[in-house]
Parts: C-alpha cells; structure tokens; sequence
C-alpha cells in the first residue's frame, strides 16, 4: 500500500486523465496516511477528494484538550487554519483545504474522532489538455500532501496567527516552535471554552448579549470581515448597564449586558447603530482571537427580522400582526409568491418565533416602516378596521410577556418604541449612553406600567401612569400570542421531481432545490458558504423525514438531534469524505425550507 504512488503517477505521465482513477486507495507516509476516495473524470470536473490522517499518538500537541465535544471544534478549527495558512504561504493551489471566516464553526474539513485526527482536502490533478501530467501529480500527492499534513498534525504551527505575528516560519526540531504552537492551540481553545461559558451564563442570568469593553465592532469595510484599523472607537457600556462576569479560567470580563426584554438603540444617523446590531447578529457565533468581537455573545437562538418583499410564503400565521386583507386572504395560514415589505417582515418574524427564537433583532433599515409603527394622526385618519397591519410596536410586548421573546431594536427615527422599551440606549459617536428615564419622561410612560417589567421597577410604580398602547390591543393579542399551529409539510413536499442530486448550494446566498432556486440573500446570519452547503444536505435529510404527520418544528429538532450526536458528517451521510460543509443554524435551515416556493403543507 505504502506503494509506490509516486512511480505509478510518473508512469502515467502523458496519458489520457482518465487513468488517474486507478490511484484510488489507502497510502502510507511516516505517520501520515493518505486516503483518496474520488477521483475527477476530467480536469474539468469537481475536484479530486482525499483525506489526510494520523493517529492520536503521532500528533505533535497534547491531545488532552480533545476529547470533549465542544473542544473538538475549537481544535479542529484551529487545525483548519494552520493547514490553510500553510497552503496559502506556500502556494498550493492544487490543495483546497476550504477557508476559514472569523468565526469558529463546526465542519466537516477537519475532524478529531477518538483514533486520531482527519483533514478532508479537495484536489485538483493537474493536466495539459486531457493528458495526465503525471511527475506534478507526484509532487503533489506524495510530496505536498503529507507535508501538509505534517504541518497541521505534528508542527500545528499557525505562523501567521497574531500571537506570532511575523515571526518564524516552521522550525522542524525547535522545542521553542512546539512550545509556541501547543500555547496557541491551547489558548484557541480555551477562549472557545469561556465564550461558550458567557453564553450559558447569558441565560442563567437572564441575559440576552454581552458587549464587552473594549470590544471593536465595526469592520474594515463592507464587504471585509476583518476588524477596522485605529480609528474604530473601542466600545464601552454605559455604566447603569455594565455587568462583570468572572470566568472558571479565571478570566474576568466586564462590559454591557442586555436584559432581556425590550431593548430600544437610539441615536444620530451614522453614530454606529446598525453596527452593534450586526455586532449582535454575528455574536450567535463565537469569533477568533483578534477579531474584535471575542467578547460579542449573543443568545444562540437570537434571529435578525427584515423586510424581504418578494419572499414565497406558505401558510404562516400571520394574524398576530396582519388581519383583514382586502382580498379576503385568510391571514392565520397566509400564503403568497410575492409578500409585500410588511407581511414578508411578519413572515420572517412568526418563522423565528416557529423554530425557538427567543430574541429578535432589528434594524429600522431594514424594515417596512408600516410594519412597524403608525402615528396617531394615522390612526385617527385611517379607523383600525381599515388598517390590516397591527404594527410592531403594538406586539412587541405581548411578544415579550407571552411568549418570552425579547426584542433589540434600532430606531433612530421615531419615539414610537419609547413607550414599550425597558432599556434605551442612545449612541453618541459610537458611545453609548442609557436614556431609558428621560425617554420614558418624554412620552409620559412610567416604568412600572410596562407589562412584564422588573419588580424593581414596579415597586417604583406612582399610581397616576398613562396607559400603555399595548392595551388597546390586549383583547385579540391574548388569542393571537397563545398557541402556534404547527406547520406540516407534506410528504413529498421536499422531493423535486429532478431524479439528480437534488439540493445543492450556489454560494452563500442561494440553495439550488431540484430545478427550483431558494434565495437566502436577505437572512443575514447565514455566514459562510459551507453553511449554506450544509443547508442542502438539510433539505435532502428532512426530504427523509416529511409524512404528513411532522411538522416543521419536529423535523429541524430531529436534525439538530442528529447533529449533536453525530457532527456534520452525519447531516452528508457519514459518506468517508463528505466534502467540506458547516453546521448551520436550525434557524437558517428554516429560512431555507420556508423560502422554498415549492413548499406544501397538510391540509
Ligand atoms: P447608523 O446605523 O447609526 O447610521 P452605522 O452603524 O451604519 O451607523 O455606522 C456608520 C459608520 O460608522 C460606518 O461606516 C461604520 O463602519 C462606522 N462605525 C461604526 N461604529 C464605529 C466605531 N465604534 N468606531 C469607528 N467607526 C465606527
Ligand atoms: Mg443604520
């Protein structure tokens, strides 16, 4: 076995791509083995796919911060970025190993399992025309390939991390070098282990997200991820909600902490406030050292709500906010291939709530003004039964004390929300600053008559209140927030009558489902592209699933059920190299199969 790969790709030197396939198979380096299952037809074709592997006992880092689940994907994500900065530094383009974001996600390219620990590699075989060129194939499959492997397994050496800024590029015998990069792996994953930890301490607390101080939320630009420079102005909290929390590592963090409830962010056109709330959307996800929102931990169900006019939906109930359409529609199992600003933005809403969502965020940017507010001189003009939308801010606190959802929001424009936030927080060139008194002051509301506010807050109640605008709504909002209608697909609701692969990823934003195309441009905390892969196998697996009898809800539970035991290979079907995929959101995967115009539900 061990063979003689290299003579056999020599020999095939000049001849036609098609005897590449008989390189199939198991070959050994050292500690390093190779693997390559699939071999491309023609140049043309997908890429070759190998796996590179070694045991436990040949790994060059302790393995003690590998067994548990939760460390396996921090490691394994810090596996991922060495190999690929060492592909990139030495310019294998032959070798794709997938590309890392700035967050750490669990997927399928490298995987630690209790023998040892796997890369899952993408391999184009070169050729000149349709001939093999057999002494670069040689070169690369049994020089460059183990060596990557070497580098990831035995040196794991990520030399150009920001812990080793420019320094050394490998050092083969160096104690210093293995010092260096255990260190780094170590610290790679204990910084996962204290987010996750912030995150749990979020909900024990009650919490919805943390910001922590010093944190650096904006971005180098719109379409980088990285960090801005030294003009970003580092965040602070304000200090009436500032929130220290120390850690089992002994790590101590102090920054802002939002209540759950319903949190209002006010503030100047350009002052920064669409960039905290996209600071929250990413916080669902722990990001990497040096990326400026280590610190940024958001409650793992929290959804971002916008208008998508266009979006197909079937069969949401949307009546807590949309109620007698002058067509007639039945609005408790609305459907349309073409919502409008504001029903496709309850349709996004009631979705979140559907699949767990237990807080909202949203941007007044991004959203249908009439589904948000109404002014009172529009309400004297227009008589509620004309008016079909219940805006936004009429829901928003039943929301919160029905259901348990609790909202953050951007509004610059309108006092409207002032009247139902328990917090509001205004940014003053990027700082901000707690106004919640002198807001409330402004519209007349005293804190205590806020349903579902603090019990410190209603001790401090005064008996001469105004009235909450909740309560002109109160009758049909007790109905409306009581049960959600599961939704049930239909059997063959996810099988396209396409005999091929059915679902496959176009990018990031677009999920190819038989001959139909779903488009997740709008749902923006769909992040990297491997998601999205990872979504179409979801579809493929619920295709499974769906029998007229389980809902929507059971189904995603079913996956996610699948995926805690089983990781990202289980969603492929444990296939040896299942490609590169990440794990998306339960919340994402609903956002694809309620975008899927081809959706059909029982009855
Ligand atoms: P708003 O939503 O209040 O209009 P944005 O969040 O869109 O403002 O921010 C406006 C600009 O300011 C953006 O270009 C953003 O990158 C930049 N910005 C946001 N926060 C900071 C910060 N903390 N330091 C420096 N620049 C920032
Ligand atoms: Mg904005």
């Amino acid at each position: 076995q061990r063979s003689n790969l290299s003579s056999t790709l020599r020999s095939l030197d000049g001849r036609s791509y098609g005897n590449y396939k008989q390189i199939r198979g198991r070959y050994e380096f050292g500690p390093v083995t190779v693997f390559i299952d699939r071999v491309q037809v023609d140049p043309f074709a997908s890429p070759s796919k190998a796996r590179i592997r070694i045991n436990r006992a040949e790994a060059g880092f302790p393995t003690d911060i590998t067994t548990e689940r939760e460390d396996r994907i921090a490691a394994s994500d810090f596996l991922f970025r060495v190999g690929n900065s060492f592909l990139h530094r030495n310019d294998r383009r032959a070798i794709i190993l997938g590309r890392p974001g700035q967050e750490v996600l669990e997927r399928t390219n490298v995987v630690i399992d209790d023998e040892g620990f796997e890369a899952r590699l993408l391999v184009n075989l070169p050729a000149r025309g349709r001939r093999i060129l057999g002494h670069q194939a040689a070169d690369i499959l049994t020089r460059d390939v183990p060596e990557l492997a070497q580098a990831m397994f035995v040196h794991a050496n990520l030399a150009t991390s920001a812990q080793a800024s420019d320094g050394p590029t490998r050092d083969d015998s160096g104690n210093d070098a293995q010092d260096d990069s255990s260190d780094a792996l170590r610290e790679h994953v204990q910084l996962h282990r204290d987010q996750l930890e912030l995150q749990n301490h979020l909900g024990e607390e009650d919490l919805l997200a943390f910001v922590g101080n010093g944190a650096i939320l904006p971005r180098r630009s719109g379409d980088s991820d990285l960090p801005m420079d030294s003009r970003a102005v580092a965040f602070t909290s304000p200090s009436s909600l500032e929130h220290t929390v120390t850690l089992s590592s002994g790590r101590s963090l102090t920054g802002m902490a939002i209540p759950r409830g319903v949190t209002v962010i006010v503030g100047g056109g350009y002052h920064g406030k669409s960039t905290i709330l996209r600071a929250l959307e990413r916080g669902v996800y722990p990001h990497i050292a040096g990326d400026g929102r280590e610190w940024v931990i958001t409650e793992p169900s929290a959804t971002s709500i916008r208008a998508e006019d266009g979006r197909a939906v079937t069969g949401d109930d949307i009546s807590p906010f949309i109620n007698n359409l002058p067509s007639g529609t039945d609005t408790r199992a609305f459907t349309t291939t073409n919502a409008s600003g504001s029903t496709s933005q309850a349709a996004n809403l009631v979705e979140a709530v559907e699949v767990g969502a237990r807080s909202l965020l949203i941007d007044e940017d991004t959203s249908a003004t009439n589904f948000m507010i109404r002014d009172e001189r529009m309400r004297a003009l227009i008589p509620a039964e004309r008016e079909p939308i219940t805006p936004f801010v009429d829901r928003i606190r039943p929301l919160f004390t029905r259901r348990g959802v609790s909202t953050v929001l951007v509004a610059g424009g309108s006092s409207a929300f002032f009247e139902v936030a328990d917090h509001v927080i205004a940014l003053d060139a990027y700082v901000p600053q707690e106004v919640t008194e002198k807001a409330h002051e402004l519209v007349g509301v005293d804190p205590a008559e806020l349903e579902g506010a603090s019990p410190a807050d209603r001790d401090a109640a005064s008996p001469a209140s105004p009235v909450n605008r909740e309560d002109e709504s109160a009758d049909d909002s007790g109905d409306m927030f009581a049960a959600p209608r599961p939704r049930i697909p239909t059997a063959t609701a996810l099988r396209p009558s396409s005999k091929t692969k059915s679902a496959k990823a176009k990018g990031l934003g677009q999920v190819q489902f038989g001959k139909a195309f779903i488009d997740l441009a709008a749902v923006s905390q769909l992040i990297d592209p491997q998601q999205t892969t990872g979504i179409a196998e979801a579809l493929e697996y619920m295709a499974e699933i769906f029998d007229d009898r389980t809902s929507l809800t059971d189904a995603l539970a079913e996956v996610e059920d699948m995926l805690d035991a089983q990781g990202v290979d289980g969603l492929t079907g444990n296939r040896d190299h299942p490609g590169h995929v990440s794990r998306p959101r339960p919340q994402e995967i609903a956002a694809a199969l309620n975008r899927f115009r081809g959706l059909r539900l029982v009855e």
